[in-house]
C-alpha cells in the first residue's frame, strides 16, 4: 500500500489536537492540516498589554473531570481553582436581590419543566410560563450557555448537557487558547495556512487535497466545525450526505466576547459581575476585572451576539458601554475603551460559537460522530453527546474518533 501518510487530521482546534495526542503515542504517521496560520480554532489566546485573554473558551467546565485541567496539570502549568462571579450581580445594580431570587426561581422551575415535562415539540421556547415576567431573563442565560433563541433550541439536547455537566468551572491565567494551541506533540507534523479543500476515497483509503497538492493516507480525521462541515468549503463524497445533513441539525450559535480596558481607579471590583439588563433577552453579562486585570469582559449570547454578528464589533462596543453607564453612572463612558473582540461569526473557517440542536434533532450528534467506510472519521465539540459546545468535549472527541482509526489500522 503507498500512501504519503496514515492519517490526515484536518483541524487543528482542540478536538484535531487531542486527536494528534492520542495518536502520537501510537506509531502511526500523522499529518494535521490547519486552515489558519494559527493552531487552537475556537480556543484562542490574544496577548495584549501583557494579558492573556481568550477570545475563545476560557473556563474549564465540569473541571474535575476535564482533559484539559488533567493536561495543564500534568504539564505543571498553575490552574485558577476560585469560583467565577456569574449570576451574581456587583452592588445588586438595578437587580433587587427580591428580583434576581425570583428570576433564578422562574430559571429553575423553566429547566425542571424541561427535564420532567418536556414538551412534544422538544422546542425549548415552548417551556416557558407565558404568564412568568422572567422570561426575557431566562433567554438571556440559555443564550450565554446555548448560543441559540429558544425557538430553535432542542430541549433533549440541552438537558443532557446540563446532566452531564458538573458545578466546577476552573480557569487558567495563562490562557486556556494558549494551552490548546500549545499541546500538539512535537512529533506530529503540521501545515498552517493549509486548508483542505476535497477529501475523496481511493482504493488505499482517502485522497486529501489542498492547495499544495493532494496527499495520500489510510484515514482522514475530519474536525471542522460543524458550520464548515454543512457549508461548501470542503468537498466531500456524495455517501457524507447525511453527515452534511447532521451537520446542519446542529449550527453553531452566537456568542461573542468584547473587552474594554478600564483605569485602575474605575468603580469594578475584580472577580465580580453584572448583567446590563436582566429584563433585556440581548443583554450582556459583565466579568469585572477577571484575574484582577484592568479590564471588563463583555459576554454576549444569542440574541445578543446577534449585535456583533450583524452590525460588526463597533456596534458591540457601542451596545456594550450605553449598558455599563446605564448601571455605572456616565462618567464611566471615558473611562472604557474598546480593547478586542471576537468576531466567531463572522469567521469564515469557524463561523459561530458553539453547536446547539434543532428540536427534534438531538440524535444528530450520534449520527455525526459515526466512521465513513472505516476511512473518514468525525470529531469536534458538536459530534459530544454530553459536553458538546466545550473544549474538553472537543478534546475527548478527537481521542474517541482516534482510537476508532487506531482500530482499523494493520
Ligand atoms: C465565545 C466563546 C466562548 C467559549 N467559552 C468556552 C468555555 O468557557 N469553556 C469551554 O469548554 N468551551 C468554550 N467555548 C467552546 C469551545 O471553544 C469549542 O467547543 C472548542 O474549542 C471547539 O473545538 P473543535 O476542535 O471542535 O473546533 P474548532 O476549534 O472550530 O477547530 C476546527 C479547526 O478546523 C479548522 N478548519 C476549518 N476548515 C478547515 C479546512 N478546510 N482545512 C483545515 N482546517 C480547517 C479551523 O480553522 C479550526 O482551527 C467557547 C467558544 C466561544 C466561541
Amino acid at each position: 500500500m503507498s500512501v504519503d501518510v496514515d492519517i490526515v487530521i484536518v483541524g487543528g482546534g482542540a478536538a484535531g489536537i487531542g486527536a494528534a495526542r492520542r495518536l502520537a503515542r501510537s506509531g502511526a504517521s500523522v499529518l494535521l492540516l490547519e486552515a489558519e496560520s494559527r493552531l487552537g480554532g475556537r480556543a484562542w489566546t490574544h496577548g495584549l498589554r501583557g494579558l492573556t485573554i481568550d477570545l475563545g473558551c476560557g473556563w474549564l467546565h465540569s473541571a474535575e473531570q476535564n482533559s484539559w485541567a488533567a493536561l495543564a496539570r500534568d504539564a505543571d502549568i498553575p490552574l485558577d481553582l476560585s469560583s467565577p462571579a456569574w449570576g451574581k450581580q456587583f452592588r445588586d445594580l438595578g437587580f433587587p436581590p427580591a428580583e434576581q431570587a425570583e428570576a433564578r426561581e422562574a430559571f429553575t422551575q423553566w429547566m425542571r419543566r424541561m427535564s420532567e415535562t418536556p414538551p412534544a415539540s422538544d422546542c425549548a421556547a415552548d417551556a416557558l410560563d407565558e404568564r412568568s415576567p422572567w422570561n426575557a431573563y431566562i433567554r438571556a442565560i440559555a443564550g450565554f450557555i446555548s448560543g441559540a433563541p429558544l425557538e430553535r433550541l432542542s430541549v433533549a439536547d440541552y438537558v443532557t448537557y446540563d446532566e452531564t455537566s458538573t458545578d466546577f468551572n476552573w480557569r487558567v491565567r495563562s490562557g486556556l487558547g494558549a494551552l490548546v494551541a500549545g499541546s500538539l506533540p512535537q512529533n506530529i507534523r503540521v501545515r498552517l495556512a493549509t486548508p483542505a479543500d476535497a477529501i475523496a476515497l481511493n482504493a488505499e483509503g482517502v485522497t486529501v487535497t489542498t492547495a499544495s497538492g493532494a496527499l495520500k493516507a489510510r484515514a482522514a480525521l475530519l474536525s471542522v466545525s460543524t458550520h464548515v462541515l454543512a457549508g461548501d468549503t470542503i468537498k466531500l463524497p456524495p455517501g457524507l450526505d447525511a453527515w452534511r445533513e447532521a451537520a446542519t441539525k446542529l449550527p453553531l450559535g452566537r456568542n461573542e466576547k468584547l473587552f474594554l480596558e478600564i483605569p485602575a481607579d474605575s468603580p469594578f471590583e475584580p472577580e465580580t459581575q453584572v448583567y446590563g439588563d436582566p429584563r433585556n433577552s440581548r443583554t450582556g453579562a459583565y466579568y469585572l476585572r477577571p484575574f484582577g486585570w484592568p479590564v471588563v469582559e463583555c459576554f454576549l449570547g444569542g440574541e445578543g451576539a446577534g449585535v456583533v454578528e450583524d452590525e460588526g464589533p463597533a456596534a458591540g462596543f457601542a451596545f456594550a458601554l450605553d449598558q455599563l453607564v446605564n448601571l455605572f453612572g456616565a462618567q464611566v463612558r471615558g473611562q472604557l475603551k474598546p480593547l478586542v473582540a471576537s468576531s466567531w461569526g463572522r469567521m469564515q473557517r469557524i463561523g459561530g460559537a458553539y453547536s446547539y440542536a434543532l428540536p427534534t434533532h438531538a440524535a444528530a450528534r450520534g449520527i455525526l460522530a459515526r466512521p465513513f467506510e472505516q476511512c473518514i472519521f468525525f470529531a469536534g465539540e458538536a459530534t459530544s453527546v454530553g459536553d458538546f459546545s466545550t473544549a474538553h468535549g472537543a478534546h475527548d472527541s478527537g481521542v474517541r474518533a482516534a482510537e476508532e482509526i487506531l482500530a482499523t489500522l494493520p
